[in-house]
């Protein structure tokens, strides 16, 4: 059956690859975004894309005449964990008071199911346990407090007005579109994969490594890197389950890589060398946050289809070397 869905941040780097699942799959997305950090050229054209903010509230409750929605997916914070540790306040009143605005509009507009990107950030645990749903949440980060921000107010949204929710704390997404159609592309560019490859591809000088003295086997952080696509059969698959009632899920593969071991990767998969210059821990940044998701394996049956690293990088490395000015 064929639903409508609202999709918050549709031509992000997540959000773009979840549109094109949910077209795939036949159903009708419209698209939300500010694009500043997406792209209109990642969101299939297919789609409907709507160019707005959730701060704007009338625009927002202009977007659900396009209604109405079975279900919305808001995957559209800001991002970053090291700026959100330079600017904590900015993190917590856009993406908390953003957050908030969806919701309320979901409960005005009668959406009934709300699913939300939320982050392993949540979650500072010391030593190497991985880390399931009961684990105590400890936000590493300005950003991960405003993400749990966000998950209590699902909370209440369901508690007072049955509105079903799901959290998926997305470990560290990664890779692009098997099909070449999109990847990342960040301006600035923080993020490990995309920035070794691109020094690998001599398009940056160089690559810091944030901290060698992180208690982990090499000393470097250890991170669990699940693929963008995966990611996005995730979103599909704990729909159908919201019925039952609300969800948090930790999605991973299950397995952590160190900043080095990504290295590693990128000079497997391309046959180029990085040589990193080491530099002082990034503030924010946990040691070790690697996902027991077993849960969401075991209750709507989502496994990753791609399991190493290897496999991940590689799309990336393609996307990166076919696309380098992104979409521009
Ligand atoms: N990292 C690094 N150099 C960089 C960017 C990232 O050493 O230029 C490290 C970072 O400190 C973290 C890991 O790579 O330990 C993954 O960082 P990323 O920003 O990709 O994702 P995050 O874990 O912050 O969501």
């Amino acid at each position: 059956m064929s639903h409508r869905y609202l999709v918050a941040g549709g031509a992000g780097f997540i959000g773009s690859h979840l549109v094109a699942e949910l077209a795939e799959a036949g159903h009708e997305c419209v698209v939300f975004d500010n694009l500043q950090s997406g792209h209109r050229a990642a969101v299939i054209k297919d789609a409907r894309l709507v160019q707005g903010d959730l701060a704007d509230e009338e625009a927002l409750d202009a977007v659900f005449k396009l209604g109405p929605f079975d279900a919305i997916f808001h995957l559209a914070d800001l991002s970053l964990v090291g700026e959100s540790m330079r600017d904590p306040m900015r993190y917590l009143t856009v993406n908390g008071g953003n957050g908030g605005r969806l919701i309320a509009a979901a409960i005005r507009h009668n959406v009934p199911r709300f699913v939300f990107s939320s982050t392993a950030n949540l979650f500072s645990v010391s030593g190497h346990r991985s880390i399931g749903e009961n684990t105590p949440v400890q936000p590493g980060s300005a950003y991960g407090e405003a993400k749990y921000m966000v998950e209590r107010m699902l909370h209440w949204a369901d508690q007072v007005h049955g509105l079903r929710y799901a959290c998926l704390r997305y470990f560290n997404a990664a890779g692009s579109d098997p099909q070449g159609r999109f990847g990342e592309d960040h301006t600035p560019e923080t993020h490990l994969i995309p920035l070794v490859i691109d020094t690998a591809l001599g398009r940056r000088d160089e690559l810091a490594l944030f901290g060698t003295d992180y208690p982990t086997a090499d000393g470097t952080c250890v991170r669990d890197y699940v693929h963008v696509s995966d990611l996005a059969r995730a979103h599909m698959g704990v729909l159908a389950r919201l019925d039952e009632g609300s969800l948090r899920y930790n999605v991973g593969i299950g397995r952590g890589y160190s900043v080095r071991e990504v290295i590693e990767s990128v000079t497997r998969v391309s046959g180029l060398v990085v040589i990193p210059r080491l530099a002082e821990r990034r503030a924010g940044d946990p040691a070790f946050l690697v996902a027991d998701a077993s849960r969401i394996a075991q209750e709507i049956g989502w496994k990753p289809r791609f399991e190493s690293l290897d496999a991940i990088v590689a799309t990336a490395f393609e996307w990166r070397q076919r696309h380098p000015n992104g979409y521009r």
